[in-house]
């Protein structure tokens, strides 16, 4: 089906072939001079010490958990309302992901209040996720690590360029962990990237990111080493010099990307308020400055979700749900037992929300057409 207004679009330009085209003349494709280049950018950028470019963002989670210890037996307070990859990472070490509820049906975050309940004698890290690029409230959730002792890891996927107290996005807790799949803000089709502060954690990333291995094929290469050691189970999460060459171009757009995103937002609130069975979740809250990764909606509970979804379908215009709850999935049930009813917001959210196309090639006409077949949706 070819969309009138799909839900994401990539912004991509002669750049981008170039940079790539330069890649294939240089007869080098796997991790080498262009990766150091993106991961020493992103760092800068992120204003943190250490970026290291991984295969995709699931994996920069993996690595993530893995790296700060946590195994079986340990517990990790996460939300339910994310993408399945946050909750997956924590039982790829072999833990158990403890869900907390979000703070309600006007700001999707995960609720510090929830996760300061969710802690027992077992947990052992907090990982939060920026739903929607918009930040967590991350001065309690620091606090609340410190008192008990606990790891912090930041799920950025939505949230490159996003902001809290200062700080950017992912360089707030003890790792940040960020996804450049197709549809994410900063895109190289696949991708990701773990950062951090921390020398010690830095070099576990370095070299469970490939194989724990002491060297790479580039290093080699270069006569740098001759042969390696490995000191750890490590993985093959490396990158490509293509997916790097994409987003050294990619991240030069972002701050202007995400600039356009918030000016779409603008107009999709200032038109959307007066509809009373639509709520706009985050409106006038946003808790530092987001990324407007996506554009969520809630709808009021006698509108039905699917007829709403249908009516802006046959209009042309794509729409997603963010998110199925994670802890109602059939293979979650199967392990953790039914916790279905535990979790009321995220629940009512997984049910009534409704996410609207966001990227930075719409036009105002585009973001006007939207709002028209909405209102009409939900008057209809
Ligand atoms: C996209 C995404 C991921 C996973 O990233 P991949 O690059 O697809 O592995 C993890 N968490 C969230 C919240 C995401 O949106």
């Amino acid at each position: 089906m070819t969309w009138k207004i799909p839900l994401s679009d990539i912004t991509m330009g002669c750049e981008e072939d170039d940079a790539v085209r330069d890649v294939l003349r240089s007869r080098w494709l796997s991790m080498g001079p262009v990766t150091e280049e993106f991961e020493a950018a992103f760092a800068r950028y992120l204003g943190v010490k250490h970026a290291f470019a991984v295969s995709n963002g699931t994996a920069a989670l993996h690595i993530a958990h893995a790296v700060l210890g946590i195994g079986s037996g340990d517990e990790v307070v996460t939300p339910s309302l994310t993408f399945v990859a946050t909750a997956n990472s924590v039982l790829y070490c072999g833990a158990k992901p403890v869900f907390a509820d979000i703070t309600g049906p006007g700001a999707l975050n995960v609720s510090w209040e929830d996760i300061a309940a969710k802690v027992t004698e077992k947990t052992r890290a907090i990982t939060v996720v920026h739903y929607g690029g918009y930040a967590c409230d991350m001065r309690p959730i620091m606090e609340i690590a410190r008192d008990h002792d606990l790891r912090v890891v930041e799920d950025t996927a939505h949230a490159v360029g996003a902001a809290y107290g200062g700080r950017k996005c992912g360089a707030i807790g003890d790792v940040g962990c960020f996804s450049f799949f197709a549809n994410k803000n900063l895109s190289t089709g696949e991708g990701g990237m773990i950062v951090t502060d921390d020398d010690r954690l830095a070099e576990k990333i370095r070299v469970m990111r490939s194989h724990g291995m002491t060297t790479l094929t580039w290093d080699r290469h270069r006569g740098h080493s001759s042969s390696y050691d490995v000191t750890d189970l490590g993985y093959n999460y490396r990158t490509s010099e293509v997916a790097s060459a994409l987003g050294i171009v990619q991240l030069r757009r972002l701050e202007e990307n995400n600039e356009r995103r918030r000016d779409i937002v603008k107009r999709y609130r200032r038109t959307l308020a007066g509809i009373e069975q639509i709520e706009c979740p985050f409106g006038g809250r946003e808790n530092g400055k987001s990324s407007h990764h996506i554009f969520p909606v809630i709808l009021s509970a006698d509108l039905s979700r699917a007829g709403f979804q249908a009516a802006l379908k046959e209009r042309g215009i794509q729409t997603s749900i963010h998110y199925p709850p994670v802890h109602l999935f059939t293979y979650y049930r199967r392990l953790l037992g039914d916790t279905r009813g535990s979790l009321p917001k995220t629940e009512f959210v997984g049910e009534h929300e409704v996410t609207l196309p966001l990227y930075p090639g719409m036009s105002d006409g585009d973001v006007a057409y939207v709002c028209t077949a909405v209102e009409e949706a939900a008057y209809g």
